[in-house]
């Protein structure tokens, strides 16, 4: 798989935070990109203007992860248009914290339905096609927490220990046909997802950072893309944390 020839890229979740990052990451590389996004529509339109100022040129649609009809149709859809699924990334992600006595059933099923389920589909619909192409790279995006555990997220990293654990499987179920299934497991990143922390939360997460930042979106997209690339063709099966070293 060269780097310079135009392949086709699949992210979920791009329309906002590390999947933007990631879309963007992936423009300047010229590739075809398709990305879902649950709902809000401008955010996608707005990655879909970045990425064309930025060169590239993508396509935004609105997918559930969770079902896996309109997975299947999505990545079809990329298929159709371009004849191959050469990049996977399955970074959609929600959470729905909260301690485990008080945990709703409904805040538990959505975040493993959207988190795990959703990877689940993405990676089943996607390997189909490359299992022909016989080659292709799955990049699950993983957490921090799904190694360290965390509490008052007992569903979200239920559901990203399960990614590290279907990466795994994949990886060996994969790797006779050259597709690499491996994992992003970024720490404390700036985005939606954690902008919500009052100011406090956020300098008590930091002083825990040894290279003393939050990390951005570009820090998460640059392994993506080292995972996605030539350089990585021997590495498969593996978690690589993007956390500034605040677990090791
Ligand atoms: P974010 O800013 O909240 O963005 C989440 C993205 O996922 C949005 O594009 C959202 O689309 C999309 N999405 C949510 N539910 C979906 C569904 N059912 N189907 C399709 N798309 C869906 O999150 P983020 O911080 O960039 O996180 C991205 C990934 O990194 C997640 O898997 C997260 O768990 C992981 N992560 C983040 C951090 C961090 O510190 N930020 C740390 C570790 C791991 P809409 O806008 O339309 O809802």
């Amino acid at each position: 798989m060269a780097d310079a020839v135009k392949r086709t890229i699949l992210v979920t979740g791009g329309s906002r935070g590390i999947g933007r990052g990631i879309c963007m990451a992936f423009a300047q590389a010229d590739n075809r990109i398709y990305f879902n996004y649950l709902s809000d529509s401008e955010a996608a339109a707005q990655t879909e203007k970045l990425v064309a100022e930025a060169g590239g040129c993508a396509t935004g649609r609105r997918v559930n992860v969770a079902s896996e009809k309109e997975v299947s149709e999505f990545v079809n859809l990329a298929q159709d248009e371009t004849g191959r699924v050469d990049v996977m990334v399955n970074n959609a992600g929600i959470t729905r914290d909260g301690l485990i006595v008080r945990m709703k059933e409904a805040d538990w099923d959505d975040v493993l339905d959207i988190n795990l389920k959703g990877a689940f589909h993405c990676i089943k619909a996607a390997s189909k096609i490359m299992l022909k192409q016989r080659c292709g790279r799955i990049i699950n995006v993983t957490s921090v927490v799904g190694v360290s555990g965390n509490p008052g997220q007992a569903n979200y990293v239920a559901s990203k220990a399960g990614i590290i654990g279907l990466t795994k499987s994949v990886a060996k179920e994969l790797a006779s046909r050259d597709i690499t299934v491996n994992a992003v497991a970024p720490g404390f990143i700036e985005t939606d997802m954690t902008a919500s922390l009052v100011d406090k939360a956020r300098e008590a997460m930091v002083a825990q950072i040894p290279l003393g930042r939050a990390g951005t979106v570009q820090d998460i997209a640059a392994a993506v893309m080292f995972l996605a690339s030539d350089h990585a063709a021997y590495i498969t099966g593996q978690v690589i944390h993007i956390n500034g070293g605040m677990y090791m």
